[in-house]
């Protein structure tokens, strides 16, 4: 079986690069030979994006609603063959998988709703005075405008929801931008089966050819030329923040530099305080205990960074916490790759001088399992090495003992930006710490309360992203409606007939939108 890039409507594998999926549960290379896109491939990719952007930034949100819809319906309509390719992609469960499909159906179909209702484009009119005094104040009306094709780089570790047609795809679809999708390889069949669904959808509703391409490569390079393609106008990326800074980088070189949204590495600290280890030590270490190995580790919102001041309590605390995290069952990770780099980056971290190992699942894993780890350093140490700042991907955290609440305060202020941040208290503690939060409000891009980071709600109020490096733009999010705000720009029309303006802007409000007019919102 051989597997083909989709340029638009158009299947084609021209290249001579092939590569397979790997199975990392039975251990072994997947059957299907997937074809790496040529530089021919990309350019008709873009160029056929770029024509379909004339078209697609004019159609109206109740048309790109049903586009957006049927989309959700045709993933529906894959069943169990994107389940099962979903599984042998990724070592992930098939209860895993359909979740994750759930998600992405829903992601779909909140971008729908959006469109379809239309205020989303942030109407804003202030009519002409044309006797104002000394100068006539001319007619402005603005809106949010799409920016133009965008390249989504898809996940490793959400083959569905952040991939193929996950939350990047799903909201520059809505916003009017045309998308091509650097598939991940490590789930090319995954993506390609998501990638027909989009296709037959683009088809059954009328939407421009090359409204949406997927791309196969195995290597850095064809996300590379698609970055500097001077047609592309924006970058949506979820990884590394070695891959996210590298395309970051890349188009801030451009000669028309562009913008990438990355949402990379973050090691979400969790402030436990002192009342709340006094009290609730044992099922406070049983919940992160779970937190820290749920997905294999494999999550950007996991756990990996406990912070606290010492204590007889938090010493108990890191004791049960190592004591629970071991009796948990290693699971399989991603790809033996990501098992590679957990394993050296965990090696890097316990290396470090003055690191106490204080959990390590000892017992012999199966191949492409991962095994958990707890470490422990004094907050000192901590501060003066960066090494120890960095994320481990996968089922590992480090739990940082502090001398006292100024310590804490310090390291929190020097942690590099974070997805995240969780506090656990007894009730009312946490108002005693509120320099604390203060802190932590500085550093991340989401405060929980007594819970655990990882479960990110899809919801209109979320926001995923956080202070560089956990995103390039802490301004916008990746999750929810909201995410549409990165691909487009506002735009001005002044003094413009009003037959001519966009219905957003007309006079009569033919949409029935929310707009504000001199002012005051309207409907
Ligand atoms: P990655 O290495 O960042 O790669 C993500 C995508 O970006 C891949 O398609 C990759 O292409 C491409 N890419 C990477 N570097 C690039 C560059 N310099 N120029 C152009 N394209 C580039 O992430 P991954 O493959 O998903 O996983 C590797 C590691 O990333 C993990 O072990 C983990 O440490 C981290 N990660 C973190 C998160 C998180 O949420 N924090 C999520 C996933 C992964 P190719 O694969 O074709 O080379």
């Amino acid at each position: 079986m051989t597997g083909k890039n989709a340029i638009g409507n158009q299947l084609s594998a021209k290249g001579s690069i092939t590569f397979t999926t790997f199975n990392p549960e039975l251990n072994v290379e997947n059957e299907t030979v997937y074809t790496e896109a040529t530089s021919e491939e990309i350019n008709e990719a873009v160029e056929l994006a770029t024509l379909a952007f004339k078209e697609f930034r004019e159609i109206f949100g109740k048309q790109k609603a049903i586009f957006l819809n049927t989309i959700a319906d045709e993933i529906l309509a894959l069943d169990d063959l994107l389940i099962q390719t979903y599984c042998l992609e990724t070592g992930l469960s098939e209860e895993r998988a359909k979740g994750e499909r759930v998600r992405t159906i829903g992601q779909l179909r909140s971008f729908a709703n959006l469109v379809e209702e239309g205020s989303w484009v942030e109407a804003t009119i202030d009519a002409a005075q044309p006797k104002r005094e000394p100068i006539p104040k001319p007619d402005i009306r603005k809106m949010l405008i799409p920016i133009g094709p965008v390249v989504v780089f898809g996940a490793s570790n959400f083959p569905l929801a952040y991939s193929t047609a996950g939350g990047d795809t799903a909201a520059a679809l809505a916003s009017g931008c045309p998308v091509i999708v650097k598939s991940h390889p490590m789930h090319a069949g995954t993506g390609e089966l998501v990638a027909s669904a989009v296709i037959k959808a683009a088809q059954k509703t009328g939407m421009p050819n090359g409204v949406f391409s997927n791309l196969n490569s195995s290597g850095i390079e064809v996300g590379q030329q698609l970055v500097l393609h001077p047609k592309v106008k924006a970058v949506g990326f979820t990884g590394s923040i070695k891959g996210g800074s590298a395309l970051l980088d890349l188009a801030s070189k451009r000669e028309e530099p562009i913008p990438v949204f990355a949402e990379m590495g973050s090691i979400n600290p969790v402030v436990i305080l002192p009342k709340a280890l006094e009290n609730r030590n044992e099922e406070i270490a049983k919940t992160y205990a779970s937190a820290i190995t749920l997905g294999t580790g494999q999550f950007c919102t996991n756990p990996g960074l406990l912070l606290g001041i010492k204590s007889d309590a938090f010493s108990t605390f890191i004791n049960n916490l190592s004591q629970e995290i071991m009796e948990i069952n290693p699971s399989c990770m991603l790809h033996p790759n990501i098992k590679k780099g957990y394993n050296t980056n965990k090696e890097k971290v316990v290396s470090q001088d003055n690191v106490t190992v204080t959990a390590n699942y000892e017992l012999e894993v199966q191949n492409n399992y991962a095994s958990q780890s707890v470490v422990t350093v004094e907050g000192k140490i901590f501060l003066e090495n960066p090494t120890l700042h960095v994320e481990v991907f996968g089922p590992f955290s480090m739990v940082v003992q502090c001398e006292n609440e100024i310590e804490l305060e310090q390291v929190i202020s020097n942690l590099e930006g974070q997805l995240t941040g969780t506090v656990i208290s007894d009730n009312n503690e946490v108002a005693d710490y509120l320099n604390i939060i203060s802190a932590l409000q500085n550093r991340v891009g989401r405060i929980i309360f007594n819970g655990v980071p990882t479960g990110v709600e899809v919801c209109e109020s979320m926001v995923h992203g956080g202070p560089y490096p956990a995103s390039t733009d802490s301004r916008f999010t990746a999750v929810g409606v909201n995410s549409i705000k990165r691909w487009v720009r506002p735009f001005s029309y002044q003094n413009w007939p009003n037959d001519l303006l966009p219905k957003e802007l007309q006079n009569e409000n033919p949409l029935e939108i929310s707009r504000i007019v001199d002012g005051v919102r309207t409907k």
